[in-house]
């Protein structure tokens, strides 16, 4: 039974006090705040009709310094909502905060668009102001966007149809978050199970066939019949995809998508072409999977169940964090002494479950807090990765923290790569110390082989699959059920191969996923798990100078594009070297399971 907050013992809850003292500190500083008259401070700059560099200058310091006090507020007051969800005064809180974000955003909404109002020529010469250096990369990415940029009146209308236009992805989420019931499926025992989005992860995992068979053609079962209604749900979204993708003027979809965060589209290119022509790795690990598991025919329900037995150890929150620093010793002396301290003295980590405490895992924080940790800490072995994940997040952040405010947050393509660099030392870290039993070593290797079937090869093939129907869309092609469920099919056979039996429902697959309707996501967790394994390859093997490129890396925040980033820490991922890489270390991990198979078996 989860104890009530108030008798969490303080050395196991973050400590908010760097931030503020308590809840009538942070209440003073927040009516102090909204004193701030936003639309009239902004006045002077939104009327003028042309900048000059010095009051460019002046209206990017009014607006972060406006930001970065906000920020700290909220994530005030996000923290303690978190900590006791029930808790009514951290609700008033929250939504005091989020109310006055709102009218911070609205208030400068006319900011960008007026920036890009001025000519390319003006723009730059902003650019090579020394007034406004300090932001020289955010006038950067302006000055990228600006071809794209529509004239005033036009880009009016585009923010006014953009609600009609989400309208397909809003009732895609409406049918399959609420609306959507599912059958209970019996295991082989007659015993019924609640079939939800939440437990079906779950019962796929079961070591029990029927279970599985079951929970996987009741669900896809339940896509099937309404599969007209998904295919023009999705066909909406596509739409919406390309009608900006045209009133902008970019060559596609994908570009359209991908420009704007300074990504080139070759990155994409890249890691489909590169996944493509290592999938035998993948095909070696369904032939292994199939031959564990002793079936005659290996089916799309058997994908996820366990190679091994279920080996609980347990760990208490002292070992996990020192299992996630002892892995960490290859960054060196700093990051290590920095990372314990956070995760001892400094309390950066709200470590177990209370009553009404927010469920899962976070790493989250501003420019003028700690970077804490929320956590739900059993002492599975999951939670043991899932401290070395978050630890990675809140490293970066504290690490970005040594930017300016305004170029202190890293892009979405690189966020993940810090918390999967770190994972990736803990398995290292825990299969060389050769901890606990060979069974214990096979389910960390099986539990890496299932992070690297999900992350990489499964996220490419729905990253082949966005694509193909984008481009069908560009084409004026039809999308029809039967158009999207055969080349479902096709991809399937083609990333799992010949040993993987089709059932007539693989197709309806893409029904179910939410991640087709976010206009080019899923990519980046594939790369996002490549070049961690790239980096940590790097700094494992390549000395000192890897070590100092990687900080440097986890130092830069938003400084320059996330390209060029990761290329100074010395991953080419325009190239696929690094997908090679994530690919080889899969090739390795599957060597060191066929090894330990014969110890854990008899
Ligand atoms: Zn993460």
């Amino acid at each position: 039974m989860s104890i009530p907050r108030a008798l969490q013992p303080s050395q196991d809850t973050w400590d908010l006090t760097p931030m503020y003292q308590d809840f009538t500190a942070w209440k003073k500083d927040l009516d102090d705040e909204a004193q701030q008259d936003y639309a009239a401070l902004a006045a002077p700059y939104r009327d003028s009709k042309q900048l000059t560099p010095k009051q460019l200058r002046a209206l990017f310091d009014l607006y972060y310094s406006l930001e970065r006090r906000l920020r700290k507020i909220y994530t005030w007051a996000h923290l303690f909502h978190d900590q006791d969800i029930a808790n009514d005064e951290g609700k008033q809180a929250l939504q005091r905060v989020v109310a006055r974000y709102h009218t911070f955003s609205e208030s400068f909404s006319w900011m960008e668009p007026k920036i890009l109002s001025h000519s390319i020529a003006k723009i730059t010469s902003f650019i090579e102001s020394k007034a406004t250096a300090p932001y020289k990369v955010i006038l950067e990415r302006l000055v990228r966007i600006k071809p794209h940029t529509l004239p005033e009146e036009q880009e009016a209308l585009m923010a006014m149809s953009s609600r009609a236009m989400d309208a397909s992805h809003k009732a895609f989420s409406a049918i399959n978050d609420a609306d959507f019931r599912f059958a209970d499926v019996q295991d082989s025992s007659g015993t019924p199970h609640s079939l939800t989005h939440a437990t079906y992860g779950v019962l796929l995992r079961s070591p029990d066939r029927q279970l599985r068979q079951r929970a996987f053609e009741t669900v896809h079962g339940q896509y099937q019949k309404y599969e007209n209604t998904f295919a023009e749900l999705l066909n909406g979204t596509l739409q919406h995809h390309y009608f900006e993708a045209k009133a902008r003027g970019y060559a596609s979809c994908l570009e359209a998508s991908l420009f704007p965060k300074d990504i080139p589209a070759s990155v994409y290119h890249a890691l489909i072409q590169t996944v493509r022509s290592n999938i035998h790795v993948l095909h070696r690990y369904v032939h292994l999977k199939k031959q564990v598991l002793g079936v005659e025919e290996l089916h799309p329900w058997d994908l996820y169940a366990p190679l091994t037995p279920d080996v609980s150890s347990a760990y208490t929150f002292d070992q996990a964090v020192e299992l996630t620093i002892q892995a960490c010793h290859p960054l060196g002396a700093a990051y290590v002494d920095r990372l314990t301290q956070g995760l001892t003295a400094l309390r950066w980590v709200d470590r177990y479950e209370n009553l009404n405490k927010r469920s899962g895992a976070y790493s989250s924080g501003c420019y003028d807090s700690p970077p804490y940790i929320l956590m739900n800490f059993k002492g599975l072995l999951r939670d043991v990765f899932t401290l070395a994940h978050e630890a990675g997040h809140s490293m970066h952040s504290d690490c970005s923290r040594r930017q300016p405010f305004q170029t202190s947050d890293y892009a979405i393509f690189v966020a993940e790569v810090a918390s999967t660099f770190n994972e990736e030392l803990l398995s290292q870290e825990l299969l060389q110390r050769g901890i606990g039993s060979p069974a214990a070593q096979a389910s960390i290797l099986n539990e890496k082989l299932e992070d690297f079937r999900g992350t990489l090869f499964r996220q490419t093939m729905f990253a082949e699959f966005e694509l193909f129907i984008h481009e069908r869309v560009e084409h004026g092609e039809p999308i029809t059920p039967k158009i999207l469920s055969e080349k479902y099919t096709e991809l399937n056979r083609f990333y799992y191969g010949d040993e993987l039996c089709m059932s007539p429902m693989t197709g309806i697959e893409w029904a179910r996923i939410p991640h087709f309707y976010y206009n080019f996501y899923v990519y980046q967790y594939a790369t996002g798990i490549s070049a961690a394994c790239a980096l940590v390859d790097r700094v494992c093997h390549k000395g000192k100078q890897a070590q100092i490129d990687y900080l440097s890396f986890l130092q830069s925040g938003s400084s320059r594009f996330p390209i060029d980033l990761l290329s100074s820490a010395g991953v080419d991922m325009s190239s696929g070297e690094a997908v090679v890489r994530a690919i080889q270390r899969v090739d390795a991990l599957l060597d060191q399971f066929e090894a330990i198979l014969p110890s854990v078996s008899s």
